[in-house]
């Protein structure tokens, strides 16, 4: 779907990006980590032609980039980025309906597909399309950016640190929004961070970048076992494998019964909580039983410590 063959960058002399080869699979998120200055960025402008390369090759759905103008591929390809600029003097609709209006939809198809938009990224049409961006939260502004890039349906989005800009919590929140929203959407995704955990929350593939080079791609579980050299090692850090649990579902390792009495006094952890999270609880309340609950209150069962410690119970599915 994308294919970049040593697509090389050179600024002032020096390579931003060199001679770098990838591919991103039809419905794939690929994720490309490095430092600052690496050159995630240039290559992700490279796709959609913002930048430039100076050689190599770019296929977006089996064309060579640059038999388009780069307006027609822009359409079929969703931008999003951090501090999202929203443009400041249009509410929330006209935002999300710039590219419809551009491709001149009509009126009632682009306000039906802004609404089904709002919806999809939890916003009720009714209380966010007429508001100003200045009206929202960081967290709101950032899925709004999310459904403009979406609005005319492309196959294709670039994403470079679209949560950067909000507070931690928040952008957890839109993290593990995006991933669901993606079961359903199955965009072709490339992504940009420096966060290793977005990195591991987010990827199908993994490529982390050094100095304009590709060093090491693949999914996320191949970077545990073989790292390509103590640069991605050290860059992904030593609690890599503890990251690697928040792609795990604390609700696939439930459900064990509670032998005690006092189930009132079990911790209780939500039913779409990690596996990471459900550890961290473990070690915070001290307690050797979580109850699981989903988001009305109801019971979903009990997560036992010992049994999650026993060899093989590591061996459940990823989310
Ligand atoms: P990252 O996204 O990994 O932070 P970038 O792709 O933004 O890295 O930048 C890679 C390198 O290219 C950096 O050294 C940066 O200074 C340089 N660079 C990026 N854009 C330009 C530009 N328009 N002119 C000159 N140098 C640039």
């Amino acid at each position: 779907m994308i294919i970049l063959k040593g697509a090389t960058k050179i600024y002032a002399g020096k390579p931003a990006v060199d001679n770098l080869s990838l591919s991103v699979e039809k419905g794939e998120i690929f994720v490309l980590v490095g430092p600052s200055g690496c050159g995630k960025s240039t290559t992700l402008r490279m796709v959609n032609r913002m930048v430039e390369p100076d050689s190599g090759t770019i296929m977006v759905n089996g064309t060579d980039i640059r038999s388009q103008s780069p307006e027609a591929l822009r359409r079929g390809i969703g931008y999003v980025i951090q501090s999202i600029g929203l443009f400041p003097h249009m509410t929330v609709s006209e935002n999300i309906g710039t590219v419809p209006r551009l491709l001149r939809w009509d009126k009632s198809k682009t306000a039906e597909r802004i609404d089904e938009l709002l919806l999809l990224i939890g916003l009720d049409p009714q209380r966010y399309r007429d508001r100003y961006p200045k009206e929202l939260s960081g967290g709101e502004a950032q899925r709004v950016g999310v459904a403009r890039a979406l609005a005319a349906d492309p196959p294709i989005l670039l994403m470079d640190e679209p949560f950067g800009a909000v507070d931690p919590l928040t952008r957890k929140r839109l993290q593990v929004e995006f991933r669901e929203l993606q079961r359903t959407l199955h965009k072709t995704v490339l992504f940009v961070t420096h966060d290793v955990d977005e990195a591991v929350i987010l990827a199908d593939k993994i490529g982390v970048m050094r100095q304009g080079i590709l060093l090491q791609s693949g999914r996320p579980e191949s970077f545990l076992r073989a790292p390509a050299d103590d640069f991605v090692h050290d860059f992904l850090g030593t609690d890599y494998s503890l990251s690697m649990l928040s792609r795990l579902k604390a609700m696939d390792y439930c459900c064990q019964t509670y032998p005690g009495n006092h189930e009132e006094q079990v911790p209780v952890i939500l039913s779409t909580a990690s596996l990471k999270e459900a550890f961290s609880m473990f070690i915070s309340s001290g307690s050797e039983y979580l109850h699981i609950q989903d988001l009305h209150g109801e019971s979903r069962g009990f997560l036992s410590l010992n049994h999650l410690l026993q060899p093989f119970a590591g061996d459940a599915h990823e989310q």
